[in-house]
């Protein structure tokens, strides 16, 4: 995977200088111990960082300033140990550019009945505390992530854990580059978009590349460098000849070999995160970009197929905010092509022409040769798959014409009733929450796309989180979902984002 930075947290305890240098020695010890407890949990993919307690309006402003301009700072969180009174924090606030966690906890568990004294009180005032504190930010419209709990509690720090990920995901929004090669598919407008917009939003730079450059590229692979990629393939993969002749099946891999390496220079090279491809202008390419593309998305690449730009972005920021993660089960673009309306096994097919990330993938990946019904080059080689069971997320971000609204549907995945054997594409199957018929009446009714940024290892609420924190609609279809509430949501959201 293309790694992300190696990012930080910062935990910023909140107090004020009433209290003597006795309390304050005490509100840094606890914070100190807070942090170290949460980095050897285990369950936070990113380092908490202790900072010295902020009490002024100067200190307060410094230290946002300060984790504005820190690259390897992806958040800040902060704690009300005892009262701060909320005036101090107006200024830092309007300045801090970074995710921001309000974590409401306190050192102690539990009240301690029979010590507890005033003194006790007001070094331990986070209920006090939190409601001045929250009052500024709410009041400023300042977005923020809260999150309730005792602090050893291993719930609570797999919360953190999460939204650690979903602040990861903002923060690495602004640095992502998509690739176009060839525009938007013809015709087609789901996947359309106002690609300014889209940088003012999310901090996305979209650029069209003429598709000969990038096929140059190709063409400047070497034959040994492409035939020790070949070689890896036929130790990795199946290979399924069904008949064709070996020699020929061998190069039309090479073909996608090729590719592989020669987008991922040209990408390199000129610093993209993601790419689209175009079936329908490939220029000097010999084959659409199947396997290639299916490796590159599982190396980290964001991919959008026919041009669609949003899909690659998405991919490639859902895989940045998966990175690193334990037991991960994948994350691709996938498209709705097939219901199964069988009562009892109701479903959607998804698939594509050819470009499923294998990192989906459940049991052996065989390599597969097959004409392409549309388009006009030879038969692209693709990896062939089935993905694993379990529940995911499917996102759709659509442009409204004047806004972005991020769809959001909960499904489950499970194994197709039977092969598949004449279908030569990789394939998932789910039944969308909470039900395959509302789930579908709701997806349409939000203006969803066929073509999804798909993940077993996200969940809702840090999408929600993400869209908020870009300033856009979130949409959640969901097991909550009836239609008759998802409609007036929709209009609601409509006259709240405009
Ligand atoms: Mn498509």
């Amino acid at each position: 995977m293309k790694a992300a930075k190696n990012y930080k947290f910062w935990f910023c305890a909140g107090s004020q200088d009433l209290y003597g240098d006795a309390v304050l020695a005490n509100v840094a010890a606890h914070t100190k111990e807070m942090v170290e407890g949460l980095n050897k949990s285990g369950l936070l993919p990113f380092e908490v960082v202790w900072k010295p307690t902020l009490l002024t309006n100067e200190l307060i402003r410094k230290t946002f300033n300060e984790a504005n301009i820190d690259d390897e700072c992806a958040g800040v969180i902060v704690w009300c140990h005892t009262f701060s009174p909320a005036k101090s924090w107006i200024i830092g606030l309007k300045e801090l550019r970074k995710p921001l966690l309000h974590f409401l906890t306190q050192y102690n568990e539990e009240i301690p009945y029979d010590e507890i004294d005033m003194d006790f009180m007001n070094e331990n005032q986070a209920a006090h505390g939190d409601r001045e504190w929250g009052h500024i930010v709410t009041r400023m419209g300042i977005e923020r992530k809260l999150i309730a709990g005792y602090w050893t509690d291993a719930n609570v720090q797999a919360r953190i854990g999460s939204w650690q990920r979903t602040a990861v995901g903002v923060v690495e929004s602004s640095h992502i580059r998509v690739m176009r090669i060839a525009d938007n598919m013809r015709n087609v407008a789901v996947t359309e978009g106002d690609k300014v917009e889209a940088q003012i939003k999310f901090g996305w730079e979209v650029d069209a590349y003429p598709v000969n450059e990038i096929a140059e590229a190709v063409g400047a692979v070497s034959e040994s460098d492409t035939n020790a990629l070949v070689d890896e393939y036929y130790d990795k993969y199946q290979i399924l000849l069904e008949g064709r002749d070996a020699k020929e099946f061998r190069d039309k891999v090479a073909v996608q070999a090729q590719i592989e390496i020669g987008f991922e220079r040209f990408l390199e090279e000129k610093n993209y995160q993601a790419i689209v491809t175009h079936f329908g202008d490939l220029g000097a390419l010999k084959q659409l970009p199947g396997l290639a593309i299916q490796r590159l998305m599982e190396k980290g690449y964001g991919f959008g197929a026919e041009g669609d730009w949003k899909v690659a972005a998405m991919v490639r920021l859902m895989k940045v905010m998966t990175q690193g993660m334990k037991d991960a089960k994948g994350t691709s673009m996938l498209e709705d092509y097939t219901y199964n309306l069988v009562p009892g096994k109701e479903g959607i097919l998804q698939a594509h022409m050819l470009e499923i990330c294998p990192s989906i993938a459940d049991g052996p990946i065989s390599i597969k040769e097959q004409p392409l019904s549309m388009g006009d080059r030879e038969d692209p080689a693709r990896l062939v798959f089935t993905s694993k069971e379990g529940s995911g997320i499917a996102c759709s971000l659509i442009d409204l014409g004047t806004r972005f609204r991020l769809i959001i549907n909960a499904v489950d995945c499970i194994k197709n009733e039977k092969p598949m054997p004449k279908l030569p594409v990789a394939t998932n199957f789910w039944v969308p929450q909470p039900n395959l018929y509302t789930g579908l009446e709701a997806w349409i009714l939000a203006g969803g796309a066929h073509h999804t940024a798909f993940s077993y290892d996200l969940t809702v609420e840090q999408m929600v989180d993400w869209a908020e924190a870009m300033g856009i609609e979130a949409v959640v279809i969901d097991k909550n979902t009836d239609i008759r509430t998802f409609k007036n949501e929709l209009r609601w959201n409509a006259a709240v984002y405009r």
